[in-house]
């Protein structure tokens, strides 16, 4: 493209950034003002732009103006100042941007594939101007974040995972297909709202739903062939765990949010989180001594996310002191609402959790469990605010050297404690993670800082990893690589300072050795297609990594 043409593609706009060589050769003198302005300059000027509005739905505006104008400073951009921009990109600004979406939406984004296109599918995606598309980010909208059903206007999640993909991971974005699947909405507000772009009916269900869902998940592997990673996000669970049995061993399927429904009873719920979660741990062991498997784990909280780090935890222990998954599952102890979950309760408890329904006498309380039990890992998944409290953090101090706390539901005020709670009222024996960032804590005069578990060390790095080695299937082990990867970059420094993850402003780099690790894992485990394998992995991981710095034009 040449002329107005170029300066209206964002994937190769620059904008002031053309030089005045490419200004000649490429038909743009006269269609920009004289002065040339960096890309580095430009960043600044964006960056100084989105952070005069206050209102964090406006930067998200903002930002998505940019992608639409010039890809590569977009990326830039987020990939230079990810821990300011995460936020507005992604939870918690895209929850916001997703219920308004009609009402703020200018240029579409990514595919929308309605019942209106039923029987045409394949069409739709001849339709999308990338050929070698090899992620796929989709969603129903049924269970956008915490919000609910969201109808088409879910699209904003597969755009920012997306973009995570690229920023984080390193993916090219032109690898990146986002998708929307619209079959209607329960949502009576958005049914009513004159702005709403989705289509105007109540959700199908049944075959007609089923029935699109196949045709989508066919004409993308015809489309895009064997390998194309389809990652499904923010189903309702039903659909979800169907889905994942469903096209599990005929696609490359990955859920972000659910179970692996690969298995009949054990399950990896929140594959990503749990990752993470473990990681955490694993990287905790130098300063607790010994191995996971001399721990004693306690969660408050058995739903998705509890079940499924407890699944993770589980796992790795089985096969590291290679010893049965059941006996691996004895460490570990879940409370939920009704108390200690216990062999007792079995007829009343849900399927999930009897896994861990061990023989023990009832404990009503998260007290009297920890009392009981004498933990050396508490984990909060519960959703719900400051049940970690100065008894139980008191509790669990008396008999631990260094007692691992790991306060995991989000957002903040739904912390099971703040840093500040745990690091004073254990005296700073504590090791401290949590789902939402705290600042550092000082007690005693000694400043301690604290870990966040956040999923997105890990997913982007997977695909990264998926991609290099042409991953066929995805198996539970590539999440265990992918936890003992993250946590192997945790150096002493960090651990002297309270930290159990890396600074996450190295995410790519961090990307770039999860990757490797995963596609180590799948070479190891016949799941590669990309042959000869590389000797090097992470040299291959780094060296395919998307830069977002602006290519001279000849
Ligand atoms: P969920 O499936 O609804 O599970 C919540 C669990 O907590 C249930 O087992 C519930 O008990 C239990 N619970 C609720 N109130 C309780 C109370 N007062 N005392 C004891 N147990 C209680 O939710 P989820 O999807 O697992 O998510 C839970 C939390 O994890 C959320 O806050 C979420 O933000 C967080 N999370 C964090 C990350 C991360 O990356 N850090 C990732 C995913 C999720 P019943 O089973 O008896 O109802
Ligand atoms: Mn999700």
């Amino acid at each position: 493209a040449s002329g107005v043409e170029l300066l209206r593609d964002p994937r190769y706009n620059k904008g002031t950034a053309f030089t005045e060589v490419e200004r000649d050769n490429h038909y743009l003198r006269g269609l920009l003002p004289p002065a040339y302005i960096s890309q580095d300059l430009q960043e600044k000027r964006v960056l100084a732009n989105i952070r005069s509005y206050e209102d964090p739905l406006q930067k998200y505006i903002a930002m998505m103006d940019l992608s639409e104008r010039n890809e590569r400073l977009f990326f830039k951009l987020l990939i230079d100042n990810v821990e300011e921009l995460l936020p507005v990109v992604y939870t918690p600004t895209v929850g916001e941007a997703c219920q308004k979406y009609g009402s703020i939406f200018r240029r579409p984004h990514g595919l929308y594939i309605s019942l209106k296109e039923r029987g045409k599918v394949l069409d739709v995606l001849k339709n999308w101007p990338e050929k070698n598309v090899q992620i796929i980010v989709v969603t129903d909208g049924e269970r956008i974040l915490g919000l609910g059903d969201l109808g088409l206007q879910g699209m904003g999640i597969p755009i920012g995972k997306l973009a995570l993909y690229v920023a984080l991971g390193g993916l090219r974005p032109s690898l990146c297909l986002p998708v929307s699947i619209d079959v209607g909405t329960n949502n009576q507000k958005l049914l009513d709202d004159p702005y709403y772009i989705g289509l105007r009916q109540k959700r199908t269900t049944g075959e007609e739903y089923d029935a699109l869902i196949h045709e989508f998940m066919l004409a993308a592997k015809q489309e895009y062939g064997e390998k194309v990673l389809i990652q499904f996000e923010d189903f309702a669970n039903h659909n979800a765990f169907k889905l994942l049995a469903k096209y599990g061993r005929t696609h490359l399927v990955f859920n972000d949010d659910i179970q692996n429904g690969l298995r009949a009873s054990s399950f990896i719920h929140e594959q990503g989180t749990a990752a993470v979660a473990l990681a955490g741990l694993v990287a905790s062991l130098p300063l607790t001594g010994g191995t996971l498997a001399d721990h004693r784990f306690l969660f408050l909280g058995a739903g998705e996310a509890g079940t499924g780090i407890a699944e993770i935890i589980a796992t790795e222990i089985s096969r590291k002191a290679n010893i049965p998954l059941e006996e691996a599952r004895r460490k570990i102890w879940l409370v939920d609402s009704k108390g200690l979950v216990v062999k007792s309760r079995w007829d009343s408890l849900q399927h999930f959790k009897r896994d861990y329904a061990h023989e023990h006498e009832e404990c009503k309380t998260l007290l009297s469990a920890v009392q009981a039990l004498k933990p050396t890992v508490l984990i909060g998944t519960s959703g719900q605010g400051s049940t970690f409290t100065k008894d139980v953090i008191e509790t669990i101090s008396s008999f631990n050297e260094k007692p691992l706390i790991f306060a995991l539901s989000n957002p903040t005020s739904q912390s099971e404690c703040t840093a500040d709670q745990a690091y004073t009222w254990c005296k700073g024996k504590c090791i401290f993670a949590s789902g939402s960032p705290f600042g550092p804590v000082t007690v005693d005069g000694k400043t301690y800082y604290s870990g966040q578990a956040n999923n997105a060390y890990i997913f982007p790095g997977m695909g990264l990893g998926c991609i290099i080695a042409g991953v066929i299937r995805i198996h539970d082990d590539m999440f265990l690589k992918a936890a003992e990867a993250l946590a192997s970059l945790v150096t002493k420094e960090h651990l002297d300072k309270g930290l159990v993850y890396p600074p996450f402003q190295n995410i790519r780099k961090i990307s770039a050795h999860i990757g490797a690790a995963v596609a180590a894992k799948a070479y190891e485990l016949g799941l590669a297609t990309r042959l000869p394998r590389p000797d090097d992995l992470l040299a291959c991981a780094e060296s395919c990594q998307y830069s977002p710095v602006y290519r001279p034009y000849r």
